[in-house]
């Protein structure tokens, strides 16, 4: 007997028929002899709308209330689901992610988890009950729910797995798998039979919403067995593992798009040493992760600076800045939210140094102008104006997959 964990998101438990339909693949599993730990999403778009919901009483909620909130559509979830199982004659009980053990930090919406005290899902487990545990929530050092950032559900099911040395982590979706780029918007898109951990990690980090990245940092950090897969067919998933059979064959593994981003460009600053430090130390104070960073050459003792953060801190950093405009002294702040990050993502192109080339190719014979760039060993990045991003990832994925092929 082994013990597996089902993972399934907001849309394949969107409604009755759809519960009903994962009650099925449960009883399934159970029925074939193994331990089952269910992670649940809340239900279609009810993280959505309770985040409307609570703007309409409140714009700047505090964030250990909207923790309090959006952590409820999770318990619905779990309730209906066990009493779906219930009604099948099937032992089962849910639990929230305090009851799970689910210890995390303090950082309200974007918590981590610490550690899982996993004493009662192991006394529920010798009763041979199914567990069904809330996913997206823990509860930090003050007894407060916390959750773990939009998608953090994956992240809870890969938690649960390490933590109960769990045989394998199934993640169903309304995808069959990873595929080379999101398959709702991107013609010619292929499915992986597999994918390496620190690929997938990189496509997640990098826009990919199929998994969430911290989910795939712990899965990596602890060896998971993880596997996407579709709750609406029957298609064999994903593996994403340590190494991957196919691999040698690779430049490429997949393009992401990421529309949650902004950027920030101060002009005019004093062409001195720590004019970098000041800016990027106010941010990091405020933890504000900054990614692509360019800096001008520079020209008449000024230069510039410019660099991506993620949307949603946009307003922290531009008061962060704008507080400290006398310190940094610089002449004038551009924001732009109307842009976006392409990335092409593969182990193979360490070896290929005419990967990047080609992207750029690409996009220039498609006329699209790129804003920066950025590199590492298995990535390259661009910044595009949002409104060319779909085409961009098209054009891009056009290139890698209908030409070397896999
Ligand atoms: P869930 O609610 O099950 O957690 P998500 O919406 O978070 O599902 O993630 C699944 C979605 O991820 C798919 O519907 C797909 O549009 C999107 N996606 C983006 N990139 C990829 C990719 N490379 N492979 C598969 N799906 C992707
Ligand atoms: N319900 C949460 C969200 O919509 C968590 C998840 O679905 O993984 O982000
Ligand atoms: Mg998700």
């Amino acid at each position: 007997m082994g013990l597996v964990v089902q993972k399934f998101g907001g849309s394949s438990v969107a409604n009755t028929e759809r519960i009903r339909n994962v009650a099925g693949i449960i009883a399934d599993t159970y029925k074939a002899g193994d331990n089952v730990v269910v992670v649940l999403s809340a239900q279609g778009d009810t993280t959505d709308d309770l985040i409307e919901k609570a703007a309409e009483l409140n714009p700047n909620p505090s964030k250990r209330e909207m923790d309090m909130l959006l952590s409820t559509g999770e318990q619905i979830s779990v309730a209906l689901c066990a009493m779906t199982l219930e009604g099948m004659g099937l032992p089962v009980v849910s639990l929230t992610g305090w009851q799970a053990g689910v210890r995390t930090n303090s950082a309200y919406g974007d918590a981590r988890i610490k550690r899982v005290i996993d004493e009662r899902v192991l006394t529920e487990l010798d009763k041979r009950n199914i567990v069904i545990v809330t996913g997206f929530q823990g509860i930090n050092k003050y007894d407060d729910i916390t959750t773990l950032g939009r998608g953090g559900s994956d992240t809870s099911a890969v938690a649960l797995a390490a933590a109960l040395h769990a045989d394998l982590c199934q993640i169903y979706t309304d995808v069959d798998g990873v595929y080379t780029a999101d398959p709702r918007s991107v013609t010619g898109a292929m499915k992986l039979e597999e994918i390496t951990y620190d690929e997938m990690l990189e496509l997640a980090s990098l826009g990919a919403q199929v998994l969430h990245n911290r989910s795939v940092e712990l899965a990596k950090q602890y060896g998971v067995n993880l596997e996407v897969i579709s709750s609406f067919t029957k298609q064999p998933g994903t593996k994403v593992k340590e190494v991957v059979k196919t691999m040698e064959k690779l430049h490429v593994s997949g393009v992401a798009k990421d529309t949650k981003i902004a950027r920030i460009a101060l002009v005019g600053l004093s062409d001195r040493p720590g004019i970098a430090y000041k800016v990027f130390s106010l941010l990091a104070k405020k933890n504000i992760n900054v990614d692509i960073i360019l800096q001008s050459i520079g020209r008449d003792e000024t230069k510039d600076i410019s660099f991506t953060i993620s949307k949603k801190d946009l307003d922290a950093a531009r008061q962060i800045i704008e507080e400290n405009r006398e310190i940094i002294g610089f002449d004038h702040m551009t924001i732009s939210d109307s842009v976006a990050k392409i990335s092409v993502v593969g182990a193979g192109m360490v070896n290929n140094p005419g990967v990047a080339a080609s992207m750029f190719e690409v996009l220039y014979n498609a006329g699209i102008n790129i804003n920066m760039i950025s590199t590492s060993e298995i990535k390259v990045s661009v910044l595009v104006d949002i409104a060319d991003a779909d085409r961009a990832v098209q054009v891009v994925h056009d290139r890698f997959f209908s030409e070397f092929g896999r």
